[in-house]
């Protein structure tokens, strides 16, 4: 019997190996991996600066506790503050840990101000997590199912729709939180015009931005952070997967204003932002630097549209393609579970986003030559599954 909750439909595949864009199963055969942990693997798997640190650092130590500084926080804190243009940083162990933080410091904000704002506002189709509080914000409702009575405090309104968005605001808002581009909900990008309007908006009524960048930070979108194609900076800030490249971790970000209504014994983590998560997060930031890897994003993110447009072209299953980097989707007339079940048949490794989006998330580094086979990989599944 097996005694892991089922929580996952997992497919029937066993992963025991993971080199570079490659994955191994335990009868091994070999996978091209563009899936990446679901935006995680960020170096792909094995990469030797993270392998590295991770020997250096758990040889000199794992953990602590926050009751100590913690010198790999201070300086990961400063990076993050230094990409971001946010100065202060609350570390935890994943994205819906740095969301609900992001939640409790805009209510406490208010609060401090002796204000009675407390409504968080974010976009239908959205994710932020499966806690009461991020699943609750999740403009999905497959998600909330069985889990009333739900906190209040949250309201949705369709992305992009700026009106909307300003009819919805009233004198209990808050906040409103955002993905730059939707991963989970479909792979659905915030225009640039909007994400502009929506800082007015919040600067207009005294509000705060925060954006969700768990899946779209690091790099993903060929910037570090996917906010900068819009030139805007936000209140708050939530970072977690890619973060780690694989260790897990989870940052919630905001600025001095903001950040001073989180003192000692306002919140917490045991784990957050340990000796080992931070070296590898440094590590990570690092690598991305030395090996240019935001160009490589950008360039293999022009490579794959290329040859995905010309399969749209060529199989009418296929309608067009969405998304920014290296978080790229394919939008299918159908269900696209036979097209994965086809992928994975062939030795390529893709993911869905909802029914009718076949997703790719390849680790940044990912290689022309990688990029080149997965097209011929995917094209001769399309042929299988279309034939
Ligand atoms: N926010 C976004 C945008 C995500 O994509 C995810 C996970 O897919 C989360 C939050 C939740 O992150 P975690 O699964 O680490 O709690």
């Amino acid at each position: 019997m097996n005694h892991v909750m089922p929580t996952y439909a997992r497919v029937p595949l066993t992963l025991v190996k993971g080199e570079g864009t490659y994955v191994y199963d335990d009868q091994g055969h070999k996978y091209l991996d563009f899936v990446a942990g679901i935006a995680v693997n960020t170096l792909g798997h094995a990469h030797p600066a993270i392998v590295d640190v991770m020997c250096k650092q758990s040889a000199t130590m794992l953990h602590c506790s926050n009751l100590y500084a913690i010198p790999q926080q201070e300086k990961l804190a400063d990076k993050l503050a230094e990409l971001s243009g946010l100065g202060q940083v609350f570390f935890c162990n994943s994205g819906a840990e740095a969301n609900e933080a992001a939640i409790k410091i805009a209510r406490k904000y208010f609060y401090d101000m002796g204000c009675s704002k407390h409504v968080v506002i974010t976009a239908t189709q959205s994710f932020h997590g499966r806690l009461l509080s991020t699943l609750t914000a999740t403009g999905q409702d497959k998600v909330k199912i069985g889990f009333a009575p739900l906190p209040k405090g949250f309201k949705h309104v369709a992305l992009n729709d700026l009106e909307a968005l300003e009819h919805t605001i009233d004198d209990q808002t808050a906040a409103i939180l955002l993905e730059p581009l939707q991963g989970e909900g479909g792979v659905n990008l915030a225009d640039v015009d909007y994400l502009q309007g929506v800082r007015s908006l919040c600067d207009q009524h005294g509000i705060l931005l925060m954006l969700d960048e768990i899946q779209t930070g690091i790099g993903r979108t060929g910037a570090m952070l996917a906010c900068e194609h819009a030139g805007i900076t936000p209140d708050v800030l939530t970072l977690a997967k890619g973060l780690g490249g694989g260790v897990p971790i989870g940052a919630m970000l905001a600025s001095d204003k903001v950040a001073a209504s989180f003192s000692a014994g306002t919140h917490g983590s045991t784990f957050g932002g340990n000796p080992l998560s931070c070296a590898v997060a440094l590590a990570v930031l690092d690598t991305i630097e030395k090996e240019n890897l935001l160009q490589n994003v950008r360039d293999r993110s022009v490579q794959l549209q290329a040859g995905l447009t010309s399969l749209v072209a060529q199989f009418d299953g296929l309608e067009s393609i969405r998304g920014q980097g290296l978080l790229l989707g394919l939008l299918c007339k159908d269900e696209v579970t036979p097209v994965i079940e086809a992928c994975r048949a062939h030795g390529l490794l893709v993911l869905s986003a909802g029914n009718h989006v076949v997703r790719f998330l390849p680790p940044l580094n990912v290689s022309h030559a990688e990029v080149a086979e997965m097209l011929v990989l995917f094209e001769a599944s399309l042929q299988e599954v279309f034939a």
